[in-house]
């Protein structure tokens, strides 16, 4: 293998990824703990929502034509004919003319009654209602298929489902929710130098930061992370964790090692167990990451140092994730901001600068690539193009949030 990376540009790395993503699977969940999934198909309701003529208000059910001209001062009277039961379609409480009958919020609108005046605009003595209102046809009444009409399609495949959505969900009777399969995602650090979150790092030793934020990440969108702990930089360990995780998960990340140092292990063990498609991608920071693959399962070798593994997770690898759980709209938000300084850049390779946004301006925080404190100070990215010589201050551009 020569010493130096072959890269390509971040569009074909992208385009790699998508062509061995894994189909997305499809499993039912109860409608109660669909919250945060992606719906897998199309719903529709089974029957009209809400299913009657139903009154809005606690008040009377009237003839809207009998209440034409009433006011304060001259209310109408009408015959009070009876009193809704909620939960019953109750035949015998019928209005005609001249009459009416006390109807609850969610009641069911009696035949021969087109509108509902509040009960706070009547009065009620003996059996007779003043209505001091008038109203229209249809006024307080939701009609039987105004939300819905039955076989209507309330949500399309791909959507994340909100909690607002389960409740519409419940509401159209889809008690077990199709949604995409969460995918195990198997995360290995490597690294001679690293210790475990619960050990104080030695002398040349530092903690796995990366397991934590790559798991993190994948079980907020919507993955399984599957921990492999660390392993050393030697090549029997990288084969005996790989023929491990990669059939116990559905994709492999493993942090460190890509680069071509004769001690990075990562391509050469992915050579030898499948194929590396890519070593060596056109971005700034995370250039020596690798996409791979071991028995048909993707395999991705991420660059070392934390914000250059989270920037390439953001760029590589949530493509991948959106194809496996099928989501119509990418994972992250983006908002516009205008940029407050110049921002340099090298034609060739895309770079993504970490930026703060506050009240719409975008500031960089520049610094090495190794630093963890501009992780948490930004709180979004922006993407200079492969092509561009830098972004000039004042220009519009659009932030991946974090
Ligand atoms: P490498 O990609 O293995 O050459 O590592 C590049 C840099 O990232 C080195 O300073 C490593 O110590 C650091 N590094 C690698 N893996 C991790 C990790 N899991 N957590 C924190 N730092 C890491
Ligand atoms: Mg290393």
């Amino acid at each position: 293998m020569s010493r130096f990376l072959h890269v390509v540009p971040v569009a074909d790395a992208v385009a790699t990824v998508i062509r061995i993503s894994p189909k997305p699977e499809m499993e039912t969940v109860p409608v109660e703990s669909a919250a945060g999934r992606i719906l897998a198909a199309t719903v529709t309701t089974d029957m009209d929502i809400p299913g009657f003529d139903r009154s809005v208000v606690d008040g009377y059910a009237v003839r809207a034509a009998d209440t034409a001209g009433a006011g304060e001062a001259i209310p109408t009277l009408l015959h009070c004919a009876g009193r809704i039961t909620m939960g019953r379609q109750d035949a015998k409480a019928a209005v005609g003319p001249g009459t009416c009958a006390y109807i609850p919020t969610g009641g069911v609108l009696p035949a021969g009654a087109d509108a509902v005046v509040m009960v706070e605009y009547t009065e009620e003595a003996a059996d007779t209602v003043l209505v001091k209102k008038a109203v229209s046809h249809g006024e307080n009444v939701l009609l039987r298929d105004e939300d819905f009409k039955k076989g209507e399609t309330v949500f399309s495949a791909g959507r994340r489902i909100s909690p607002q959505d389960a409740g519409v969900l419940a509401a159209c009777g889809c008690a077990a929710v199709p949604v995409a399969k969460k995918p195990v995602f198997g995360i290995i650090s490597t690294g001679n130098e690293l210790v475990p979150v619960t050990v104080v790092p030695g002398p040349g030793q530092v903690r796995d930061a990366n397991a934590s934020m790559l798991a993190a990440y994948l079980t907020e969108y919507g993955c399984i992370p599957r921990l492999y702990g660390i392993i050393p930089d030697e090549r029997q360990a990288f084969e005996e964790v790989l023929a491990r995780a990669v059939p116990e998960c559905d994709v492999v990340l493993l942090s460190g090692g890509s680069s071509k140092d004769d001690r990075d292990m990562t391509a050469a063990v992915i050579a030898a167990m499948g194929t590396v498609l890519v070593h060596g991608i056109a971005i700034a920071p995370g250039k020596p990451t690798i996409i791979g693959r071991i028995a048909n399962k993707p395999v991705f070798g991420l660059p070392g140092h934390p914000a250059s593994a989270f920037v390439v997770l953001i760029a590589i690898v949530s493509p991948l994730i959106d194809r496996m759980l099928g989501v119509q709209q990418h994972l992250q938000r983006t908002e516009r901001a205008t940029l407050a300084v110049n921002i340099p850049s090298q034609r060739g390779r895309e770079e993504y600068v970490r930026v703060r946004v506050e009240n719409g301006v975008a500031t960089p925080l520049f610094g090495k690539s190794g630093l963890l404190n501009t992780l948490i100070r930004s709180n979004g990215l922006i993407r200079i193009p492969a092509g561009a010589e830098g972004l000039e201050q004042g220009s519009e551009v659009e932030v991946i949030l974090w």
